[in-house]
This record gives structure tokens, C-alpha cells and sequence, in this order.
């Protein structure tokens, strides 16, 4: 594992899962080929220069002492923090980024502050031990696994996600499912329905297309498919009493 250091560690964010977040890590071994967007920025401003390059971690050394000079000056600003935007806090098969990152959720919720987590690892059973106000997401957008080893190469399979994250659901942690990005029937014929089954016992779940990817928009109907999925998502919350919310530009009018 490789190691950085960074000069700050907390900063603003405008979109809907916390309105602060932090990224601890440098790059992500997940390697996914949606592509990640992520991936697209860091290349784009120079951090890294390859896939490869991007797909080899670097850890951010200093976040815990970062974080004791930070949380104290914006304590009283942040209503809840993101774990992560520009990588994945834990990512599968690498101990030491799991165990900085429950150290980070430790540390923001020792100053009442609650966290919202989203892996397409696993998370720890051990998070059950923090702030009940956290909330611990998971992606799965299929649960065929041919799928998953083509576009997210390096993630955790997706019944070992769903497993971590129900244990935490019976220990009464909030969960949720981000659904993003889903794919066109042209990269997988699957049922929605079967993932929501797998699914069925978390609070929330998130939905969002696939984008920049240009096998989506060969894909004819791709419009109407994501219409139609969004309202399968929507219908399937209100009748099982599920918070939802649908990420902008999957509805589109006619
Ligand atoms: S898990 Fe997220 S950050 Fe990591 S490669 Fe995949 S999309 Fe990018």
C-alpha cells in the first residue's frame, strides 16, 4: 500500500447524501469500466495518468490528524459526512483502508457527527458498534456475476455486499442500496425484480442510469427503459414503505 499526504481533509458538497464528504484514498482498486467518474476527473486533472495507475490506492497518511484539526472548526457547519465521493472506503480485499476508514467514522461521530457510507466492499460487522444514526449503503446494479467480473472487475461479489450489509440491517443499522448505474438490457437481460427480492430489507434505495457510456444510448429505447424501471423502483418503495430517490436525468419527459 502506498502512502500520501494531504493538507485537508473534509470540504462541501451541493449533491443529496451528506453535505460534507471526505476522500481518504487516492485512486481505486474497484477498476470499474461503467466508466467511473471519478476515475475520469483524477485523470483529467492530472492525478493520475492510467487505469492502472488509478486501480493502485494510495492512502491518505495524515487523515486522522487532518481530521482532529478540521472537525473542531466545522463541527457546527455539517449536518452529515459522505464516505466516499472519488473512491471507495471499502475497498475489497485491503484491511488497512477498512480499518482507517471506521477510524474516520469513530472519530466524526465522537463529535456528534453521523455518517452515510457507500462501498461496493463490505462492510465490516463492526460498524454496528458506531452511531445507530449512520446510515451504510452498498451498490449492486445486477447480481450476475460474469456482468459484475467485466465492468467492476476488482469489487466484492454482490450476495457477499448484500450479506455484510443485511447482518448490519439485523443489527439495526440503517441500510440502503444505490442502484447506480443501472445497466441497458444491451449490456445485461436481467429482472429488477430479482435484485429488489435480494434487497428487500433495506430502508432506502437509490436509482440512477448508467451515463457516459455510449452502449447505453445505442441501446433504442433506453429512454423509456430507464422511465419504466424508475417507476418499477418507485412503486416498489411506496408498496413496501422504502424511502427512494431517483437520480436527475434517469426520467426523462417525452
Ligand atoms: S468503486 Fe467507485 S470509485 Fe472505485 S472504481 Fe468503482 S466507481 Fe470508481
Amino acid at each position: 500500500m502506498k502512502y500520501i499526504s494531504r493538507k485537508s481533509l473534509l470540504y462541501k458538497t451541493g449533491v443529496e447524501y451528506g453535505d460534507y464528504t471526505l476522500n481518504h484514498i487516492q485512486g481505486c482498486s474497484h477498476g470499474c469500466k461503467y466508466p467511473c467518474y471519478a476515475m475520469m476527473m483524477a485523470k483529467r486533472f492530472g492525478k493520475v495518468k492510467t487505469y492502472d495507475e488509478w486501480c493502485r490506492p494510495k492512502l491518505v497518511e495524515n487523515a486522522l490528524e487532518l481530521l482532529d484539526k478540521e472537525i473542531p472548526k466545522l463541527k457546527e457547519k455539517i449536518e452529515s459526512v459522505h464516505l466516499c465521493f472519488t473512491t471507495d472506503p471499502f475497498m475489497y480485499g485491503y484491511e488497512e483502508i477498512s480499518d482507517m476508514s471506521i477510524k474516520i467514522i469513530e472519530k466524526l461521530n465522537l463529535a456528534g457527527i453521523r455518517c452515510n457510507v457507500l462501498t461496493k466492499g463490505i462492510l465490516p460487522f463492526e460498524l454496528s458498534q458506531l452511531s445507530k444514526e449512520n446510515e451504510y449503503g452498498i451498490t449492486i446494479v445486477s447480481l450476475d456475476e460474469e456482468f459484475r467480473a467485466e465492468m467492476e472487475p476488482n469489487t466484492a461479489p454482490f450476495r457477499d455486499r448484500i450479506r455484510a450489509l443485511r447482518r448490519l440491517s439485523e443489527a439495526g443499522c440503517k441500510t440502503w442500496v444505490s442502484m447506480e448505474p443501472y445497466p441497458t438490457p444491451n449490456f445485461i437481460q436481467q429482472d429488477l425484480y430479482q435484485i429488489l427480492d435480494e434487497i428487500s430489507f433495506c430502508d432506502k434505495i437509490i436509482f440512477g442510469r448508467l451515463n457516459y457510456n455510449k452502449k447505453v444510448s445505442e441501446y433504442k429505447n433506453y429512454k423509456d427503459f430507464y422511465n419504466n424501471m424508475a417507476n418499477e423502483v418507485i412503486n416498489y418503495c411506496i408498496d413496501n414503505g422504502k424511502e427512494y430517490h431517483i437520480k436527475d436525468g434517469t426520467i426523462t419527459l417525452k
